[in-house]
């Protein structure tokens, strides 16, 4: 098969849609034709996010096509990389929960094993992020439209879910998940005919009460109000309402009796949004003959949890009403199931699945009946068995396990970063693409001149490759022989882009005094706050207005930049994570369960500035001490502050003359004269007042760790090598070995 064989066209007259539709055709007609990952025992991945970026190169390259089609493309004229530019990013997704499954799907297929993604298809995904005076403002990411046809394929599988007080028919689509090198998975979602996108009206607003007409629009639409709040559980109802079926229907028709569904079927519930598929089954066997008791059994044997948070106001809790409305054929079985918690605990309130103001708490749905319940690192489920859900592991100690995370390499080091990949290859052969563990090889080049320097060259040639794409796309030039220190992610407190911001500004006063940092520093942001997060909001027009100020003084313009790039996403990731020199895994120890970016940046030779939490901690001891730059409070100390609540930002204000001095500059005339004073004087409130996040207590151990690692990064040899280790030890976060653990020890496919 060849391009050509896919368009009438000669490929030098093709328009871009044109050529970028055969090639679609062309990756499809490959994928069917390797065939689809088959077995008894099938697992549904069922999740409301996946965060799955551009298609097109990742296909090719794991369906071997990447060469063939790039050389075929440029023999006429055309080029491969420009078509990669035009492809329009799906929005199926939010941040790390979302692109997690993504990889996982990658993982899967490759690994051979009979999986299927189930989700829904989002006509306008999340938003897209724009800024407007220095802010954010969302506008809908209209990526269906742009390619419903090149995208999905439609599957003629339909069903009629039954709301409360109406009905709606589902239409299936699929998208394949090419493994690399091996047979393929799919991702299947689900739509309604009749949503339409004339219910849009300025930005992102639309009616929230025409279900019919909305309610696969948006992933996660403002919650801010009960019309929203509803719309989500209505969402929710429909995805796994079709999930079910779908499960049921495969698993008779490859012979299941539905006694033994177990053996036919695994459910993993990413974070609580599927919850509701847990009733929803129990209720489904039940109509079909199977009693009450068995039909529990039957369901806990088939569904795993993975809990994603410990932030308290994350745990998704519904007014039982809510459900009422919009499932009311599942609140018997709820009620059922949380007469069962009571009469095992003593009617414990801690650990009921129904609280006395009459609200459900899916999390506890998800480990009272599932076989199987998750953390997504080793200190995340620590902190879930001491602290967080601690009662529930005292009831069902078996149940719980960990899982870190992990990437697929193939998009975050093949795809994303060739340069490298030849260096690798070049050193240690190709193995590593699927076996990652073969990355420690690198090791026998650590004190290699050759590789070291090799190294280097690779890193500055995508520092300049990036920023050549963000001029191109935001007008912004960088300066290539800055340091690149990069904090992308969601925009949240507990994250603490306040933190990086407040170093920032005291450089900046630094600078003003003739105090000068090593060489020029470019601080490099890509966040989306949730539409309706006031704080994350002002944050990020406080980066900006830096930014801005920054960038007019002449005095500070050539030693520090800040930069926000727009619309964060995952191709905007892939672009500049192989870029980066210092990565930002800040978090508040104990609130980032794991995080999957610092493993992305550690795999492209980035050093690690982080707090001990998540799988930060993993990566320290992977890498050594003299290999990542950590600070901060411990994850102990700071659940001893929350627990005696003794924690006041108002000591370091006062204490500390330095950190105060950064503080007022976010309202002083310089910053307010040019940006919106009222949310500026917001956070500065929020954080002298409140800091919820104790970004305070981390201030000075941060500026000096930072300061240790300019230091360190002038000696480029020993830097490079500190680089090569992180690669080198990089092969534990290879989403195959999360992968590989789930399928052992859970799903057993
Ligand atoms: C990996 C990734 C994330 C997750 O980042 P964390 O730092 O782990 O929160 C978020 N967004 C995108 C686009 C990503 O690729």
């Amino acid at each position: 098969m060849r391009l050509q064989d896919f368009t009438d066209k000669p490929l030098d007259t093709c328009t871009d849609l044109e050529l970028f539709n055969a090639l679609m055709r062309y990756t499809t007609a490959a994928a069917e034709g390797r065939g689809y990952n088959e077995g008894k025992k099938k697992l549904y991945y069922i999740s409301a996010e996946f965060l799955v970026g551009k298609l097109l190169s990742n296909n090719l390259i794991n369906l071997g096509l990447y060469d063939a089609v790039r050389d075929e493309l440029a023999a006429a004229g055309r080029s491969l990389a420009e078509l990669e530019e035009y492809e329009h990013e799906p929005s199926l997704g939010n941040g790390g929960l979302g692109r997690l499954a993504a990889c996982f799907l990658d993982s899967l297929a490759t690994l051979g094993l009979p999986a299927d993604g189930v989700g829904l298809a989002y006509h306008c995904g999340l938003f897209r992020q724009v800024f407007e005076w220095g802010k954010q403002a969302e506008v809908p990411d209209l990526w269906l439209t742009w390619g419903r046809e090149s995208f999905l394929k439609p599957t003629g599988r339909h069903y009629t879910v039954h709301f409360g007080d109406f009905d709606l028919t589902s239409t299936m689509y699929e998208l394949d998940v090419t493994g690399y090198g091996s047979r393929c998975g799919r991702l299947r979602l689900f739509d309604v005919d009749s949503v339409d996108e004339g219910v849009l009206h300025s930005g992102i607003g639309f009616d929230k009460h025409a279900i019919a007409k909305n309610l696969t629009l948006f992933l996660y639409p403002d919650d801010s109000d009960d019309a929203g709040r509803l719309l989500r559980v209505y969402q929710e109802y429909f995805m796994v309402a079709n999930a079910a079926r779908l499960l049921l229907d495969e698993a008779v028709s490859r012979g299941s009796d539905l006694h033994d569904l177990a053996d036919y079927a695994q459910v993993q519930i990413n974070d609580t949004h599927p919850t509701m598929v847990i009733p929803e089954l129990i209720r489904l066997l039940v109509e079909r003959g199977i009693g009450q008791d068995e039909a529990i059994r039957i369901t806990g044997d088939v569904c795993a949890y993975t809990n994603h948070t410990i932030l308290a106001e994350a745990l998704e809790t519904w007014p039982a009403a809510y459900i009422e409305r919009v499932a009311p054929q599942l609140m018997p079985i709820i009620r059922d199931l949380d007469e069962r918690v009571c009469a095992a605990t003593d009617d414990d309130p801690a650990v009921r699945i129904l609280d006395d103001r009459g609200n459900v708490h899916m999390a506890h749905i998800d480990i009272h009946v599932a076989h199987s319940v998750n953390g997504v690192a080793a200190l995340h489920t620590k902190i879930l068995e001491e602290t967080e859900l601690a009662p529930f592991y005292r009831l069902h100690p078996d149940k719980f396990n960990n899982k870190t995370n992990g990437v697929t390499f193939r998009r975050w080091l093949v795809e994303c970063n060739p340069g490298l990949t030849a260096l690798i290859d070049a050193r240690i052969g190709e193995g590593w693409k699927t076996d990652a563990a073969q990355l420690e090889r690198l090791l026998d080049y650590a004190d290699d001149d050759a590789t070291l320097a090799a190294l280097a060259e690779v890193k500055q040639a995508n520092k300049e490759r990036f920023s050549s794409w963000l001029e191109g796309h935001q007008g912004v030039s960088l300066d290539t022989a800055s340091v690149f220190d990069v904090q992308s992610k969601r925009l949240h407190e507990y994250k603490r882009q306040q933190l990086s911001l407040l170093w920032a500004i005291r450089t900046y006063l630094d600078i003003k005094d003739g105090v000068y940092p090593q060489r020029p520093v470019t601080l490099i942001y890509g966040a989306k706050a949730a539409p309706a997060y006031v704080a994350a909001k002002d944050i990020i027009h406080a980066i900006i207005t830096l930014g801005r100020l920054v960038e007019r003084d002449p005095d500070a313009r050539g030693w520090l930049r800040v930069v926000m790039l727009e619309n964060y996403n995952v191709t905007a990731a892939e672009r500049l994570i192989p870029a980066c020199d210092i990565s930002e895994q800040i978090s508040l120890a104990s609130k980032e369960a794991s995080g999957t970016s610092n493993m992305k940046f550690m795999l492209n030779g980035a050093l690690t500035l982080g707090t001990m939490d998540g799988a930060n901690v993993e990566i320290a001891q992977l890498v050594g001490p003299d290999n990542i730059y950590t600070f901060g409070l411990g994850s102990d100390e700071v659940i001893a502050h929350y627990q005696k609540a003794d924690y006041n930002p108002a000591d370091y204000y006062r204490k500390d003359a330095r950190l105060a001095e950064a503080l007022d500059f976010l309202v002083s005339p310089a910053m307010v004269n040019d940006a919106d004073g009222t949310m500026l004087s917001r956070l500065y409130g929020n954080l002298t007042q409140k800091d919820w996040f104790m970004t305070m207590p981390d201030f000075e151990s941060y500026c000096a760790t930072k300061a240790e690692m300019l230091v360190a990064h002038e000696n480029e040899r020993v830097w490079a090598r500190s680089c090569l280790v992180n690669i080198a030890q990089a092969g534990y976060f290879s989403s195959d070995r999360t992968i590989r653990q789930y399928n052992e020890d859970i799903w057993h496919l």
